[in-house]
């Protein structure tokens, strides 16, 4: 038997409208490129969403069709995602930091017809454009006398004159909820990456996931702000889920240094920041040094890579900041686990709820999980045995557009993504990352995670950034090194910092060596770059 149900299919176009009825005076504030403070309203946003959406028609381009952004968090990207994505194109979010040749690559792959980018970009977009025949728009996201003259790239026009003529008036398709909605690349630290194609029905629960109180706990009582880039899986959803909530929206565009992020946050009132930990050790530097505190901001989740304990302490001991430690990949819309206690554990003392957030967290309502060994026998959830960590879920890829479906099945036919993450379960279900697949360190048959080692590392305050990677070793296979970079003005020696390990984990698992380097190398979305590493330290040997 049927329910007897409304049958309404979850669209994107629905979270801006239902802003718009409901919380149309909320604020979106955006720091632009040009360096001003830009404000308005999800009411201006919904109606220049309409705009877009009616120029896009324009171009006579078809359901499916791909609209790319290269952008800074800003209200203009955040039009894209509801204009693009809710008349039936696919939003393609392209990370700046790649290489150039990776970008052309991705936008041919993707067969990009119009690319819409921030003039911060237009170098970029001039040493690729003659590569990208696909593209038959091009837009710079900037008022019309800001158009740059002499650009060289054919037919460009500024979006502002693009959409100025266009009617604020437009009814969203009534699409089939599993219509793609939008799509982002994987990184390709190995290779080329690979995209992932995001739904209606996929983007839409994951902002409802998202918003619940054990997750970000997003209400109309919050001003959100987003420091985890829009190319970077949507934002870690947030354009999302702050509409679904009627939360106000802080953008901070390209200044993402601690100062400019301090100043926007309390000029703004925000009560909820999301971004990495790089990005955050900036903001926490600035913060220390100047003696400042918050006076809104309650709470902050990272995630993308691990959150050092070490800055968990920092932000809830001397800032009053919740930390919600989160995990997630692009091929999960991001989010799968975020850290928050149970009932009970809240009569525990401080250490030991500590230890707890420290983990990635549990699963999020939607997200299912398992550890399995190298045959891909479950391993017990004792918070000790760790297993290649599998998902599924609504929100988890199934198949890379273009490319192969990697998910493995299970005795019964269910289809789970292999995540490429070492992971230990406990029994109440946290979950704790202990490294990728392929940065394991193997010694003498056992596993060290170097995330531990690094950890620790980043406890000590003379440790700006830590990456621990193994180095081949004639008996033991390998064993694990740590790269350093030091704090501005700060001296710690090889000696002391060896020193600093003990006690702090088991004595074999302690690295051989310390290397101090100027800077740890960083991938296109802020983490670290081990491949790059490993090739600075070629001609390295272990003492
Ligand atoms: P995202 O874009 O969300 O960072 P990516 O697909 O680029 O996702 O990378 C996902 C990988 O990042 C995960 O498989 C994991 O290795 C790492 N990662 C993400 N969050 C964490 C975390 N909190 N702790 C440790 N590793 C993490």
């Amino acid at each position: 038997m049927q329910g007897l149900m409304q049958d309404q299919q979850l669209l994107i176009s629905s979270l801006i409208e239902f802003a718009n009825r409901f919380h149309g005076d909320a604020e979106i504030v955006s720091r632009r490129v040009e360096g001003d403070i830009h404000r308005y309203t999800y009411r201006d946003l919904t109606a220049r969403a309409k705009q877009l959406a009616n120029a896009l028609d324009g171009l006579k381009l078809a359901h499916g069709d791909r609209v790319a952004s290269l952008a800074w968090n800003g209200y203009r990207h955040m039009e894209m995602y509801y204009g693009v994505s809710g008349s039936g194109r696919v939003l393609h979010t392209i990370n700046p930091r790649l290489h150039p040749e990776q970008i052309a690559w991705i936008v041919n792959h993707a067969e990009d017809q119009v690319l819409c980018f921030d003039t911060t970009f237009l170098p970029l977009i001039q040493a690729v454009h003659a590569k990208c025949p696909t593209v038959r728009q091009w837009v710079a996201l900037c008022d019309a006398d800001k158009l740059p003259t002499d650009s060289g790239i054919p037919g460009l026009v500024s979006y502002e004159a693009w959409i100025a003529g266009q009617s604020k008036n437009y009814r969203w398709p009534q699409l089939d909820e599993n219509t793609a909605s939008s799509m982002c690349y994987t990184s390709g630290t190995t290779g080329n990456p690979k995209a992932v194609l995001y739904s209606h029905r996929s983007s839409v629960l994951h902002a409802y996931g998202a918003a619940l109180p054990d997750v970000m706990n997003l209400s109309a009582r919050d001003a959100v702000l987003p420091v985890v880039p829009m190319f970077h899986v949507n934002a870690w959803g947030l354009p999302y889920s702050a509409a679904l909530t009627g939360a106000k929206v802080v953008f901070p565009g390209p200044a993402l240094d601690g100062k400019s992020l301090y100043d926007l946050i309390e000029a703004e009132g925000v009560t909820f920041a999301a971004g990495v930990p790089t990005v955050w050790q900036m903001l926490l530097t600035h913060m220390q040094q100047g003696g400042l505190k918050f006076s809104h901001l309650n709470r902050t989740v990272i995630g993308g890579s691990a959150c050092p304990p070490a800055m968990i302490d920092t932000f809830e001991d001397t800032y009053g900041v919740r930390v919600l430690h989160a995990w997630g990949m692009t091929e999960m819309s991001p989010l799968g686990t975020l850290g928050t206690l149970k009932n009970k554990h809240l009569a525990l003392p401080k250490e030991q709820q500590r230890k707890i957030l420290q983990k990635q967290g549990r699963p999020i309502y939607g997200v299912d999980m398992r550890i399995v060994d190298s045959d891909g026998r479950d391993q017990p959830w004792d918070g000790k045995a760790c297993g290649d960590l599998l998902v599924r879920g609504p929100w988890i890829l199934d198949t890379y557009y273009k490319g192969a479906s990697p998910l493995v099945k299970d005795e019964e036919g269910r289809g789970w993504f292999p995540t490429g993450d070492v992971a230990t379960i406990d029994p109440d279900g946290y979950m704790q990352i202990t490294d990728r697949t392929k940065d394991v360190i193997k010694s003498g048959g056992e596993w060290i995670s170097s995330i531990d080692i690094e950890n620790i590392a980043m406890g000590h305050p003379a440790v700006a950034m830590a990456a621990c990677i193994g180095m081949p070793h004639p008996k033991w296979d390998e064993r694990p090194i740590v790269a350093v970079a030091k704090k501005a003005g700060a001296e710690v020696s090889r000696e002391e910092l060896l020193a600093f390990f003990d006690g702090k984990t088991a004595k074999w698992q302690i690295p051989d060596d310390v290397v101090f380097v100027d800077a740890i190398p960083l991938g296109a979305t802020g983490k670290m770059l081990k491949t790059k590493l490993r090739e600075q330290l070629a001609g390295y040997k272990l003492p």
